[in-house]
């Protein structure tokens, strides 16, 4: 198979910039354009960037000197020089909206970060081991958009990450209640130390949406392909706090969970270890080997030891014990801008090429 060539829309923010970086050697992708707002439009990617280059690893050589298309007004352009697009803008919903179909409807694929897109009925949102088979309503998008090949795919927020991938193989076991707090990196809101430093030494028990999204989205994901429509399921009830610690990456959540089925510990620990999601069975490039990782040891998962587990697309669990209130409770952790933002876009691109909705 050859390469799909694929553009990122946003590609100097701290998403934009993760993609660059997973993008940067993929065995499937390659990267042919790149784009931001006008104040980016002509500048290079390494004079676009410059001074707030966040992630871990510099500009990849390849792309440094790639110029930068206005995402709007270039549109032609891109959609010319791709296959399909990875997106993660900071606009206005309904312009990100606007933005989103506008490439969907000139043919050309759009791999979502943003939230705009999450609640349209046809449009999926996937964790590729927990829902792979919502590709499926692409057709229905299509039909709607009157497309042949466009469609838009969003990836699901960065916090439910850290508990839905663990509580997926436990829905068979009738997941009545669940209870979340969780304690979120400040990359997660695109920012660091240097641009929050009141961060520092802090904690901030607000994030504005999040709570909703934490209780309304894993519905979305758990639920049925039913006339033209992604049907959210009706259960478990899900009620979240999302909290902002002073962490750079890695997104943690205490998690309470009430079963119909009683399970032991042991037996709780062996469907995760054993589960395997469709990312797995396709052996997509990204996929992590191990998807669910549970520790045994009190202190573990751990922010900072953890979080980059399997480049950052693993998730680690820990802390399995009975509850007084609820039957268990646990602990998970996920990388909120790999597994949580662009390499869980790259996934689930991974997915849909595999599958075949890219043509070619
Ligand atoms: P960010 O660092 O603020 O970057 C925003 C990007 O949007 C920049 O590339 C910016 O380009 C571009 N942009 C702004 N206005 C634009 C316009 N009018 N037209 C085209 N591009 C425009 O934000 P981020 O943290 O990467 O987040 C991006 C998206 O991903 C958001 O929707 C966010 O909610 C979502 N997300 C973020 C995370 C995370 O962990 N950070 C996780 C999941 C989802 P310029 O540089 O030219 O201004």
């Amino acid at each position: 198979m050859g390469k799909y060539n694929v553009g990122i829309i946003g590609a100097t923010g701290m998403v934009g910039q993760r993609f660059a970086l997973i993008l940067e050697n993929h065995p499937w992708f390659e990267v042919t354009a790149l784009s931001a707002s006008p104040r980016s439009k002509g500048k290079t990617y390494a004079e676009a960037t410059r001074g707030r280059w966040l992630v871990d690893r510099p500009v990849p050589e390849k792309m440094k000197d790639m110029t930068l298309f206005d995402a709007t007004e270039d549109i032609d352009a891109i959609t010319k020089a791709v296959d399909f697009v990875f997106c993660a803008v900071d606009m206005p919903k309904e312009e990100t909206k606007a933005l989103e179909e506008a490439y969907a409807k000139k043919e050309c694929p759009v791999m979502s970060n943003n939230s705009a897109n999450r609640a349209t009925q046809d449009v999926p949102m996937i964790i590729p081991e927990v829902n792979a088979d919502h590709a499926a309503i692409v057709e229905f998008q299509r039909k709607r958009l009157g497309t042949n090949k466009g469609f838009i795919a969003v990836k699901s927020n960065c916090s439910i990450q850290s508990y839905v991938p663990a509580l997926h193989p436990l829905m068979g076991y009738g997941i009545e209640d669940v209870l979340v707090c969780t304690y979120q990196a400040i990359s997660g809101a695109g920012r660091t130390f240097d641009t929050w430093p009141e961060m520092e030494d802090n904690v901030i028990p607000f994030i504005g949406g999040e709570e909703e999204k934490s209780e309304r989205e894993p519905l979305k994901i758990w639920g049925k392909i039913e006339n033209n429509k992604i049907i959210p399921a009706k259960s478990p009830n899900i009620t979240t706090q999302c909290i902002r610690v002073p962490v750079s990456n890695g997104h943690m959540a205490a998690v309470f969970v009430r079963l119909r089925e009683k399970l032991s510990k042991g037996q709780i620990t062996a469907i995760w270890s054993e589960y395997k999601g469709e990312a797995q069975r396709l052996n997509l490039p990204t996929a992590p080997k191990q998807f669910l990782n549970y520790f045994e040891e009190d202190n573990f998962p751990q922010t900072k030891l953890h979080r980059d587990l399997e480049n950052g697309m693993a998730v680690s669990l820990g802390r399995l014990r009975e509850d007084s209130q609820y039957d268990y409770k646990f602990v998970g952790l996920s990388h909120n801008t790999m597994r949580g933002a662009a390499g869980g876009a790259v996934l689930m691109a991974e997915l849909f090429a595999a599958k075949g909705f890219f043509g070619g």
